[in-house]
């Protein structure tokens, strides 16, 4: 028979420890600020009809490019969610919930990209969304979640922020733009100029550096505000100032999807490289939900890219881990059925983090699993201490062991924890 070894796919990978961990612990924090500030989960399906996305504007590369779509057994137009915020405007109108209706959310999402360090076809986000306010003191708690979410990692990130002004003004400086870049094109590469066909505002943070020195010449848009967009754009920086949430606001800031109006964000890890050191960003979208066939409410939100934190947490050597995977290694050298098995089972059942060997392995062996573990504790219990009815607790740190009645498992593992510097509970990670 043929054998076939298989391996991921391009811009997909297995996520194992101690990474899986690190995953788990950023979720978990994040869902816990989430919480904290009003919002509520949502868990939305993995795909969806794909005019949902399509929604998201024809002109950005995540629709026209990088979508991964198919049509299903029952001749649905599908595709794989590349972000969260058409799925949350799309419940929104489902639902039609009171508003503000504020939601958090966490998973993976799908973009046929090309695969580099920190670019995936597969990866991970965690954000917020809020539907129905148009207040730009929204708009700042909006921003300061994130950077909450930062700072209790302990990751310096930069700030960027941009208004991209009201829909009713952006014709015109479109309009404007393209001239610029019209007169401009001599000196624009092959793909500026196709971006230029396309939409303009898209030629603004242009990576090439023949494109991004023109751009950086360009008529900006905070030029060209409304009053009103213009008062909330203050309204955001005087709130940020209030919360003391460090920024800077550039110009050419526009962002990859053509949804947002008004305030637009970014943040980025100075420690990855530049390509892809964005972890973050978001803005307003008073629009999408009305352009999904709901009410005309506004919206403001972000994503975080949980791969790149996690890499940017990783240059700047931040673990997020706890020392060890567990607290206590049973070491049961009798091989009966009933005491390594029990004792595990009951610790377990008391909320202490446990694990132990098998297969029968020698002493020395269980021993050298025990000191691999991390566990800063070891239960012993070998012939001796069957007959007489005890175990053995054993700190890995200071190497003293003592016998206790059976019946004082638990308080003895606690004390040895205790002594150690207590259980890891997942709090002092960094
Ligand atoms: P976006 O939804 O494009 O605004 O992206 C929000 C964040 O998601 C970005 O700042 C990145 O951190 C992350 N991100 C976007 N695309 C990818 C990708 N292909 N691979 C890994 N992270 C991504």
């Amino acid at each position: 028979m043929a054998r076939s070894t298989f391996q991921t796919l391009p811009g997909t990978r297995d996520i194992l420890e101690p990474d899986a961990s690190r995953l788990r612990h950023l979720v978990t924090l994040f869902g816990d600020l989430a919480a904290g500030a009003g919002f509520g989960q949502i868990v939305p399906p993995m795909f969806e009809d794909i005019e949902v996305f399509a929604r998201l504007g024809e002109a950005s590369d995540v629709v026209s490019k990088e979508l991964y779509s198919f049509e299903d057994k029952g001749g649905r137009s599908i595709a794989l969610r590349p972000e969260f915020t058409a799925s949350v405007c799309r419940a929104f109108t489902q639902y039609r919930p009171t508003t503000p209706w504020k939601t958090w959310y966490a998973g993976s999402n799908f973009r046929y990209d090309k695969p580099q360090k920190g670019r995936y076809r597969q990866f991970d986000q965690v954000g917020i969304e809020v539907i129905g306010s148009h207040d730009p003191q929204l708009d700042v708690e909006v921003i300061a979640l994130a950077q909450r979410l930062f700072d209790e990692l302990g990751l310096a990130v930069e700030l960027r922020i941009n208004s991209l002004g009201d829909f009713a003004g952006r014709p015109a400086y479109l309009e404007t733009l393209r001239s610029y870049f019209e007169s401009n094109a001599e000196g624009l590469s092959e793909a500026a100029r196709a971006t230029l066909e396309v939409n303009p505002l898209r030629l603004l943070d242009a990576k090439r550096p023949q494109d991004a020195a023109i751009a950086a010449a360009a008529p900006t848009i905070l030029d060209s505000l409304a009053p009103d967009a213009e008062a909330a754009f203050a309204t955001v920086r005087r709130g940020l100032d209030a919360l003391k949430v460090d920024y800077v606001v550039d110009p050419l800031l526009v962002r990859g999807l053509d949804y947002y109006n008004r305030t637009t964000f970014e943040f980025s890890a100075p420690g990855l490289e530049a390509a892809q050191n964005a972890v973050g960003g978001g803005g307003r979208y008073d629009g999408l939900v009305e352009a999904l066939g709901g009410p005309a409410e506004p919206g403001v939100g972000f994503a975080i890219g949980v791969d790149r934190t996690l890499l940017a947490c990783e240059a700047a050597g931040l673990s997020l881990l706890s020392d060890s995977a567990v607290d206590v290694w049973v070491i049961d050298a009798t091989g009966a059925v009933d005491t390594g098995l029990v004792l595990v089972e009951e610790l377990r059942r008391a909320g202490i983090r446990a694990d132990r060997s098998y297969d029968g392995r020698s002493l020395k062996a269980q021993m050298k699993n025990a000191n691999r573990s991390g566990a800063p504790v070891a239960v012993i219990v070998g012939e001796d201490e069957l007959a007489a009815g005890t175990v053995s607790v054993r700190s890995m740190t200071g190497g003293t062991q003592e016998q206790v009645p059976r019946g004082q498992l638990l308080t003895a593992v606690r004390s040895g924890l205790a002594q150690s510097g207590g259980p890891k509970d997942g709090e002092d990670r960094t």
